[in-house]
């Protein structure tokens, strides 16, 4: 089942480690599935990225947990996860990360100002920080829905970043350029007091993304 949103995870998970913003097994990755958005496809817990393979995902019920198809343990962030599923209906992908940068400014401030354009295209903007919530814990993704407001991602205090899309190319996105612009506030802190985007320059980045790219065939 899902064979396409498999590959995508995969692709996705890899991209990750490639770009430094998970390591070995932290986090996880998933997309909600079915025609009813019934299901859930979900990394493993606690194994490598780059040793899974599509057989090694699971196909979870969203309503009760039970694995439909798979032999490994799903994350143990599932809980969290479901909740976020459950209560941002325009939500199809989920990734959550411990990447450095974006965690870092989490535990000095209590939001990642617009402060690049690509965070504006990625993510809508200012990025909250949300109160701590623990691996494994349903709080994980009650903060999230609490605080994450019309963002693409949100900062967990002590802990990590959750980035969502309505597909996991945009929660992708959202986790990479998050993290390029927690590293250039972060190293922009250190030389003097950083230039913010204004909210109309934050706006228009975030307009000129929509036709970024190359248009489907
Ligand atoms: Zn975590």
């Amino acid at each position: 089942m899902y064979k396409e949103e498999r590959k995508e995870i995969i692709k996705s998970a890899l991209k990750l480690v490639k770009y430094d913003i998970v390591r070995l097994s932290a986090g996880n990755l998933s997309i909600k599935c079915g025609n009813q958005g019934q299901h859930i496809v979900i990394t493993p817990s606690g194994m490598d990225y780059e040793e899974i393979n599509e057989k090694d995902l699971i196909v979870l019920n969203m309503k009760d947990k039970e694995v439909v198809e798979g032999f490994r343990r799903p994350s143990v962030d599932i809980d969290a996860l479901i909740h976020i599923y459950e209560n941002m209906s325009e939500v199809n992908a989920i990734i959550h990360t411990h990447q450095v940068y974006a965690t870092c400014l989490g535990v000095v401030f209590d939001k990642l100002p617009s402060v690049v354009t690509t965070l504006a295209n990625a993510t809508g903007g200012e990025v909250a920080v949300a109160p701590f919530s623990s691996a494994a814990s349903l709080e994980m993704g009650k903060e999230t829905v609490s605080n994450i407001g019309d963002k693409k991602a949100v900062v967990l205090k002590n802990h990590g970043v959750i980035t969502v899309g309505k597909t996991m190319k945009e929660a992708l996105y959202s986790a990479v350029y998050l993290e390029d612009a927690a590293k250039v506030f972060c190293i922009a802190m250190t030389l003097g007091k950083p230039a913010l985007l204004t909210e109309e320059q934050t706006r228009e980045a975030a307009e000129i993304f929509k036709t970024y790219g190359q248009e489907k065939a």
